[in-house]
């Protein structure tokens, strides 16, 4: 141990080492249930001190955890069974604006937030926008493949990556993948890594494509009596051939949890927001004045509507602060974020109500319905373990819905350690061989975040049924 610190403190300075108990205790868990103590938490500034760790971690025969800002919701970042928490964060800078070719190259530990804070004068911004973005980093956010409310039209994470530089284990060679161009030859290595949540190589810089703002937005704030009447009120938007940039709901129990004197007696909420020219917008037959009509002739009863920035952002604000509203309800809160086909939502969220009175815990819902991908809340107390168990398995019971409904079961918070023992329920024994074929070709010790993602032991596809409670 006192070599290991000796010689990462060499590498990157004593203050970029954590050792001691309480300062390290901050690294023991993400924003999920999962905690793991680190053996020591490094904070490089280069890549050539990001592959220096790496060659020292190999050295010592410990595992390497990467970590950005922690916020991860699926235990990711979570040191299992100790190691080294390689941590981003001193790797913040914004290294290149090309405005002429709308790109960005950024280091992993750039909050998301900032890139679009960074370009916002040029009219530009950074599309991919999870509801942690104040916080979390565009590291993190490749490496789970995040998306965010406004991921409907212009997609998530890995449509923005244009390229990338990653640390490889255990060598740490560094390598390039992707390229300002479209259509690099060889294996497209690029979306391999984007999604692969920290276990195939350990990013160290991003290239990111930039948007051009709308000359127009609207964001639309409808209130109905139900989850079921909005969920057909989304089905008909689409169905209309409208593509709105974001289409998010909250339930009733969200709404009152994070309504503060809004729309407190809704049973469910619909935030829709329209792009386009001014024109578009004030166009009485255009998308906007559309999207209102169908959603009064699914029995919308409060329509609110706004174009200035500060009135949005005060509609937005109740669906960006959701999760942490849910806290005044509960201590504990196990979110999942199962995907199902947009025709499907009304059918899960009934199951999501059963599965909430079959196992007495209440769950209080809010989704990018747009694209189907759910967020129940289950909300529990983990210092009752009877009720930690009925939380567990009924979250257990809303993705084994997801999987039947012909969904997933993660739309973007990852597998991580959170889903690991669900992936054989959606994978064959030979998907997941083929997997770890990948997972050995890029970190043939295992070393890089181990007991993620997959089922351990060895990806073997075998079920583990039975629930674990979280914590
Ligand atoms: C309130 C709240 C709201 C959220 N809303 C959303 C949302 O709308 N959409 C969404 O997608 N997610 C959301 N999340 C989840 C989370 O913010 C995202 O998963 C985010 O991408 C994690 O980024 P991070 O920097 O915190 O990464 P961490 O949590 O630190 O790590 C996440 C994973 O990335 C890996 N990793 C980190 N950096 C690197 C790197 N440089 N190289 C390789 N691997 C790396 C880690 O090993 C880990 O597996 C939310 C979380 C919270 C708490």
């Amino acid at each position: 141990m006192k070599l290991l610190i000796e010689r990462l403190c060499a590498i990157v300075g004593a203050d970029g080492v954590i050792t001691s108990g309480a300062a390290l205790a901050t690294y023991e868990s993400d924003a999920s249930q999962d905690r793991g103590t680190p053996t020591v938490v490094v904070l490089p500034r280069s890549t050539a001190e990001v592959a220096a760790v790496v060659r020292t971690a190999h050295e010592q025969g410990l595992p390497i955890v990467p970590r950005g800002a922690g916020t991860g919701l699926s235990g990711g970042a979570v040191a299992v069974e100790g190691g080294v928490v390689l941590t981003t964060t001193r790797l913040n800078r914004i290294q290149r604006v090309d405005l002429a070719n709308r790109i960005a190259v950024v280091e992993p530990g750039v909050v998301n937030a900032e890139l679009t804070n960074r370009v916002a004068p040029h009219g530009l911004y950074y599309a991919p926008d999870p509801s942690s973005q104040p916080a979390c980093t565009i590291g993190g956010n490749v490496a789970e493949n995040a998306g965010g409310a406004h991921c409907l039209a212009h997609g998530v994470t890995t449509n923005h990556v244009l390229a990338l530089e990653a640390v490889l284990i255990p060598s740490g060679q560094v390598v390039r993948v992707g390229g300002p161009a479209p259509d690099r030859p060889g294996y497209d290595l690029m979306g391999l890594l984007v999604g692969s949540e920290g276990t195939l190589a350990i990013v160290t810089e991003i290239t990111v494509r930039l948007l051009v703002r709308a000359e127009g937005v609207a964001t639309v704030l409808a209130a109905f009596d139900g989850v079921v009447p909005a969920s057909e009120a989304v089905s008909a938007i689409i169905g209309q051939g409208i593509v709105p940039v974001a289409l998010e709901m909250m339930d009733g129990m969200t709404t009152r949890a994070v309504a503060a004197g809004l729309l407190e007696d809704a049973g469910a909420v619909l935030l829709i927001e329209c792009e386009g020219l001014r024109e578009e917008l004030d166009d009485k037959e255009g998308p906007l004045a559309t999207v209102q009509a169908i959603c009064r002739a699914h029995g919308a009863r409060d329509l609110r509507i706004a174009f200035a920035a500060a009135d949005r952002n005060a509609l937005w604000k109740a669906r960006k602060s959701a999760r942490g509203a849910l806290g005044t309800l509960a201590p504990n809160c196990y979110v999942h974020d199962g995907v199902v086909p947009r025709s499907k939502v009304p059918a899960l969220m009934a199951r999501i109500e059963a599965v909430a009175a079959e196992f007495g815990v209440p769950i209080a819902t809010y989704l990018h319905a747009g694209d189907g991908n759910v967020h129940p809340n289950v909300l529990f107390d983990a210092r009752r373990p009877a009720e930690a168990e009925r939380a567990a398995a009924a979250g257990e019971a809303i993705l084994r819905a997801c999987l039947a409904l012909g969904g997933v079961l993660s739309g973007e918070h990852g597998i991580g350690t959170e889903k690991q023992a669900y992936m054989s329920w959606a994978l064959t024994g030979t998907d997941l061989r083929t997997q770890a074929r990948v997972k050995l070709a890029f970190d043939p010790d295992e070393r890089l975040n181990p007991h993620k993602l997959f089922p351990t032991p060895g990806f073997c596809g075998e079920v583990r049924g039975a629930s674990r409670p979280p914590g």
